[in-house]
């Protein structure tokens, strides 16, 4: 091992433990740092909380001079805290948070300094947003957009800042970030399925979305992660051939978590607690380094909030633990990538899961109808929805033989299936009541105890329901959950309203009874959307065949998946809820697009560089040491010497091959980036990345590997794969 690498390694196990405040029961320190309802009730008058609560219940607007209330009592809460700054903080295209500090420091007239914050602060304010990416929204000349306060998600103090959470819009009103079209979505699919459900239960006023969000993602030191500038530049590992040992042995999952990742998780929780996130389970996964945090699920819109901010808590987190936090979908080759399981569901403000089977024939009418609503979203936005977790990094992952594939089906288990297949049959037109009671006994009335036994977990579908869920596996672990919560509840709202309509109609013009009607629009669905159901091996050949046949999309790489961004369908759905118009819809695409190609620009220069500064250097030095050796070799046994040094010249040959092979290909590679460069129109130039450079990548790194294996440890400049993965 050369001594850089060598001295690395050593440092991160010289660490000390690390101390942290556990003094305290884990649920007296859950939400102390966050402005909640229940902090609000007690700093509050009622005038003001009442206000509150209706803005968050029912999207009324505030009062400037409540706002006014409000930001008082937070301000001196905040203060209380020991926060000096306050933020709005938002979520712009970037996939990433947003946070410009203001000190809550103010001078009066004669010069005193005193604390302030008033509801102007606090309801709107215009950072400098010109560097945000806006797909062409925003011109330079009139670069203004402003954050609005979003009461529907508490405010909470990181570190020493009070950090407001707000959406992020255009003078000219359109959405500039993540959180607005989120918003939108969670209130169209509120007020369809508010719709439907109070065909069940008069009672019903509101309904919520929820996310339980399962967070994948690698510890490695951090030394040793700053040796590589591949990690560094891109997150990933460009090239390092695979250890002798990976996770064939299946040895990490739910083992016992290593000491200082176990330090690392420690502290999270902490933090996580102390900011209201629950999180409640920890794990390792099944690669070497590789975790898993989630949390217990929650409303979307704060579900989403708490994601975005835990990505940054776990950055700041691993500093303290000189841990670099690996969020990338596939940091290494031929060890598992990450994840984002986005755990969905609907509830009513009346406590029931919408998605949960229940004890009578009605209640479980009234999941079946849900139940089979989503699935219909998903068969006619298939191509959408896969869309919406589309990104470069996560195109490894997708269609790899460990992650979901690029094709989106949905499974249900082998009983629900059954159910769906007699409802498909049995029920035909109106019903004799006899008929109604059989089908109510024996194929409704028995969800629940099937369900019991529904222990089959295909770990291979994008799309699984699972007992009283639909959980969505493909989204990436590097991922901002609001775009693919955006498109499931807009989807499914635009189902829900489908259905409603139908409903009414036969009840209507047919004359049927309610429920009657609704077992009859249901068995429409099941018939229409029957080619999304899959139960086998999402990995198969055979599925591809299969799903082609079925006419589902297979978009492999991003640049052909985000085209559904921008069809006329989605566009016609999103106007239609009101969650985007067509300039939001394009700007959005854009950026995706153009994301997608600066990111393999990176890679492909990133690689470049490391191929030619510091493998063939490398390679170039051994070969002198081998070539050193041949000619001591012919020395001292003349012209027998070919007895002796025939491996050696081969090992120079053998170098030489390799090398040569990398220095065209990067040439070549260059050259394809300066035709892709040249192009105009954004989706042909991540096309020409996609199609003309991006191959070169694993091209190159097969030379490369090579040469790691032929090539001296000692002087190997890059931190292999066995140290970045087996150090803890
Ligand atoms: P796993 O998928 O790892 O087997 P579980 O099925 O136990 O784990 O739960 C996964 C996640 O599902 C958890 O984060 C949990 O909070 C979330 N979850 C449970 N019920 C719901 C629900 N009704 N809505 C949204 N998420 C939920
Ligand atoms: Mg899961």
């Amino acid at each position: 091992m050369s001594s850089l690498r060598f001295e690395s390694v050593l440092k991160s196990v010289e660490r000390k433990p690390l101390v942290t405040d556990e003094t305290r029961k884990r649920s007296e320190r859950f939400g102390i740092h966050v402005f909640n309802m229940q902090r609000m009730r007690e700093n509050l008058t009622r005038e003001a909380f009442t206000s509150v609560k209706a803005a968050v219940d029912k999207g009324s607007k505030i009062d400037r001079g409540i706002a006014d209330q409000i930001a008082a009592a937070m301000k001196d809460w905040a203060i209380s805290k020991g926060a000096t700054h306050y933020t709005h903080w938002f979520q712009p295209l970037t996939g990433a948070t947003a946070e410009k500090h203001d000190a809550f420091l103010e001078l009066t007239n004669d010069g005193q300094a005193l604390e302030k914050f008033g509801g102007d602060q606090l309801v709107q304010q215009e950072p400098d947003a010109s560097s945000f990416p806006s797909g062409g929204i925003r011109n330079t000349f009139e670069a203004r957009g402003y954050t609005a306060w979003d009461p529907s998600s508490p405010a909470f103090i990181y570190g020493s800042t009070l950090c407001i959470p707000t959406v992020f819009v255009a003078y000219t009103g359109e959405a500039l970030d993540y959180k607005t079209p989120l918003l939108r979505a969670l209130h169209a699919v509120d007020e369809a399925a508010v719709a439907v459900a109070r065909y069940f239960d008069k009672n019903v006023k509101k309904v919520n979305a929820s996310l339980g969000w399962e967070q994948e993602f690698f510890l490695i030191d951090s030394s040793l992660a700053a040796s590589r500038p591949d990690i560094v530049l891109t997150g990933r590992t460009l090239l390092g051939h695979s250890p002798a040992k990976g996770q064939q042995l299946d040895d990490h999952y739910f083992g016992s978590i290593p000491r200082r990742a176990l330090a690392f998780m420690r502290d999270l929780e902490n933090e996580c607690m102390l900011l209201g996130i629950p999180i409640k389970t920890r794990h390792n996964e099944v690669a070497p380094n590789q975790f898993e945090v989630a949390p217990i699920y929650s409303e979307a819109n704060l579900a989403v909030d708490h994601n975005s901010l835990i990505m940054d808590v776990m950055d700041k987190v691993g500093q303290r633990h000189n841990f670099k936090v690996l969020l990338h979908e596939k940091p290494f080759e031929g060890v598992n990538g990450s994840g984002k399981h986005n755990n969905w569901s609907l509830s009513t403000d009346t406590g029931v899961n919408l998605l949960s089977p229940g004890k009578t024939p009605m209640s479980n009418l009234q999941f079946l109808t849900f139940f089979v609503n989503t699935i219909k979203a998903v068969y006619d936005y298939e191509e959408l929805l896969r869309a919406s977790i589309a990104s470069a990094s996560n195109d490894h992952r997708l269609g790899a033989n460990e992650a979901p594939p690029a094709i989106i089906s949905v499974f249900i288990g082998e009983q629900l299936s059954k159910v769906l297949k007699e409802l498909e049959t049995v029920t035909k037109g109106k019903l004799s009541p006899q008929e109604k009671t059989e089908l109510k006994l024996n194929v409704v009335g028995k969800i629940p105890e099937i369900l019991l036994d529904n222990t089959d977990r295909n770990r291979t579908s994008p799309f699984a329901f699972t007992g009283n869920k639909f959980e969505f596996r493909a989204v990436g672990s590097s991922a901002n959950c609001a775009n693919p919560m955006t498109v499931l509840n807009s989807i499914v709202a635009k189902q829900l309203k489908l259905f409603k309509l139908e409903v009414d109609k036969l009840i209507e013009t047919k004359d049927m009874k309610k429920d009657d009607a609704i077992f009859n629009v249901i068995r429409e669905l099941i018939k229409q959307s029957k080619n999304i159901l899959f139960e086998g091996n999402g990995y198969s050949e055979e599925w591809k065949q299969e799903a082609k046949k079925r006419k589902l999309s297979n978009n492999q790489t991003s640049p052909e998946a985000l085209k559904a961004k921008v069809s006329k369908k989605t566009i016609e759905l999103f106007e239609e809820l009101g969650v985007m118009n067509p300039v939001e819809i394009h700007a959005r695409y854009e950026i995706e697009v153009e994301e997608y190609t600066l990111r393999l620009q990176i890679e492909s220069r990133v690689l470049g560089d490391i191929a030619r500064n510091h493998v063939i250097p490398t390679a170039i030095r051994y070969q002198n040491v081998l070539i050193e050796n041949v000619r001591g070799l012919k020395e001292i046994f003349g012209k027998d010497f070919e007895l002796h040094a025939k491996e050696q010249i081969e090992l120079v040959q053998e170098i030489s091959k390799h090398v040569s092979s990398i220095n065209s290909m990067i040439t070549d590679m260059i050259n394809a980036r300066k035709k892709a460069n040249a192009l105009t129109q954004i989706q042909d130039k991540a096309m020409s990345y996609c199609h003309e450079v991006k191959p070169f990548f694993n091209n190159i790194r097969y030379h490369c590997d090579k040469l790691e294996l032929l090539i001296d440890d000692e002087i190997w400049p890059l931190t292999k794969y066995r140290e970045l993965l087996f150090t803890r």
